[in-house]
């Protein structure tokens, strides 16, 4: 490319600043600038990580590039122009709406991905699934992050996967802009020309370039309160259960290298544990997880008189919501209870207990309330109108809550990013709505009942294709005429 070695030395560190970057702003300014002294457009999505990949050619660029090649390589992809034209917006950059966001880069598509903050700052820890493992490594995890489920290890911060997959998703093309919010979908006017506008999302801020494009699919992956119209929810109401989180500072000492983790204990598996901790502290678990991560994170699901008795929770309401309110919890008790827990559950052994501070500078502790937990009674629908269709799929917590001291986030979360791509690639072949939205809703039936045990267990087969992922399937459970009501011809409520 005529390029000095110079130039190669600049790009080679800008591009080591890029994989190193810890922070969200890091990595966008980080790869804006390689860009720049590349004179590459990412909006170029057609070409650019070819681009990239022959002008980048240091070992670790070249080690990377082996990785996300072999993952190209799926045939699904059709060399990345199976959906080549479509245009998709996704909604939020969370782990999941990343995750889907890089499936439909590599299958050509333009992808938009918008995030309402512009800071990655979750500590807490998802647990992974053995194939969540294997996918981030097929992408080049342990080149972004060496510590990568390390040995034993199967689980990641929240902060660290979304870095991660952020870098992933550059590579490819995918468009990320952050402090962008999405308010509702825009339909196409009345009575337009053939070159009018079809499809848009209102944002904020209301001038956002990106408040001009038009698109063909729109992905909600913005977490367990979903924006997009169209999805009901169903709610499953179980007993009360009030979870905690805390995350304590990890200084990679010996001593606290040494203690063990608690993968996940709940009390009809170790009711001595259990009952020893509620007679020595007062404290009433039903479970605990603890990981060592970046900081040592502890859920637990505690029972309410004991909250009551420790002077965690104030006054005793029937109604959640007036229970965990701010008014009726004392944040020092909050902290003393998690502090004691985590305390005990560790046998004593973690030498300082501080809390790691979250993204409003408080200690980073939580109290949440899981007595309902929501899915959504469809994964996809189709809108027409005037002409113009738009494909609109969840993602993610918008999809399927997860119960998080279990941890099926991600696990789950992944799945249904790799079926919804599935679903935009179907779509891109021109087949029918009704055609695609069955086979949608088909495979979202098998979504709730996935464990580690009933999916496939060939990793290294596994693509967007459900039939590589799900042992058995069977695609056509639900039926076209079981679907014609998600397939709206009109104005949008
Ligand atoms: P999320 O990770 O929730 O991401 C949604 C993204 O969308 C966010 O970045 C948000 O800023 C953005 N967004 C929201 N609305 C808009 C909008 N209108 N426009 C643009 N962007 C928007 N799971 C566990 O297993 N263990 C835990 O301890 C745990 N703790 C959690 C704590 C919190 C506070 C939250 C919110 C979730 C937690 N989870 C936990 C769940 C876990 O984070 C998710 O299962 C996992 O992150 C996958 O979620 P997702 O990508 O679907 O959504």
């Amino acid at each position: 490319m005529g390029e000095t070695e110079e130039e190669k030395d600049q790009a080679g560190k800008l591009f080591e600043n890029f994989i190193q970057a810890s922070t969200c702003k890091g990595t966008l300014q980080s790869f804006n600038l390689l860009c720049r002294l590349l004179d590459l457009d990412p909006q170029d999505h057609e070409t650019f990580y070819c681009s990239l990949k022959t002008r980048l050619t240091s070992w670790r660029a070249k080690a990377l590039w082996t990785k996300l090649d072999k993952r190209t390589c799926h045939k699904e992809y059709k060399k990345g122009q199976a959906c080549v034209g479509t245009k998709c917006l996704i909604i939020g950059g969370g782990p999941c709406g990343l995750r889907t966001a890089i499936e439909l880069a590599l299958l050509g598509a333009k992808v938009v991905v918008i995030e309402k903050r512009d800071t990655f700052s979750r500590n807490n820890v998802l647990h992974l699934w053995p194939y969540t493992i294997h996918d981030l490594k097929g992408l080049g995890a342990k080149k972004f992050y060496g510590k990568f489920c390390a040995g034993a290890i199967d689980h990641i911060s929240i902060r660290q996967l979304q870095l991660m997959l952020l870098k992933i998703a550059l590579l490819v093309a995918v468009e990320f802009h952050v402090n962008v919010e999405f308010v509702k979908l825009l339909e196409p006017p009345e009575n337009q020309e053939n070159d009018g506008p079809g499809w848009r999302a209102e944002i904020r801020p209301a001038d956002h370039p990106v408040a001009n494009i038009d698109f063909d699919v729109v992905v909600g992956a913005d977490g367990r309160r979903n924006t997009l119209e169209g999805f009901k929810r169903k709610e499953f109401r179980g007993k009360l259960a009030i979870a905690i989180t805390a995350n304590f500072v990890n200084r990679n000492t010996t001593a606290e290298a040494k203690v063990e983790e608690i993968s996940g204990v709940a009390f009809i598996f170790n009711q001595k544990f259990f009952l020893d901790l509620k007679e020595e502290t007062g404290i009433d678990l039903e479970n605990i997880v603890y990981y060592k991560d970046n900081t040592h994170y502890f859920v637990m699901t505690a029972k309410k008189q004991s909250l009551l008795d420790k002077g965690v929770i104030i006054h005793d309401y029937i109604d959640t919501e007036m229970l965990l309110s701010s008014e009726n919890v004392n944040q020092e008790a909050l902290l003393g209870y998690a502090r004691e827990a985590a305390d005990f559950g560790t046998n004593y052994q973690l030498p300082t207990l501080d809390f790691a501070i979250n993204a409003c500078g408080q200690p980073d502790v939580a109290m949440f309330d899981f007595t309902s937990m929501y899915a959504s009674e469809n994964a996809a629908l189709v809108r027409e109108r005037f002409g113009h269709q738009l494909l609109v799929a969840l993602v993610g917590d918008s999809l399927l809550e997860p119960f998080w001291p279990m941890g099926t986030g991600c696990a789950r979360g992944f799945l249904a990013a790799f079926d919804s791509a599935w679903m935009v690639k179907r779509w891109a072949e021109g087949r029918t709505p009704l055609e695609v939205l069955a086979e949608r809703e088909s495979l979202y039936r098998i979504l709730p009942q996935t464990t580690t045990e009933n999916i496939g267990k060939n990793f290294e087969q596994y693509t967007i294709d459900p039939g590589t992922r799900y042992p058995n399937l069977i695609s056509t459970c639900v039926r076209q005429n079981q679907v014609r009501h998600l397939y709206i011809n009109g104005e949008l409520p």
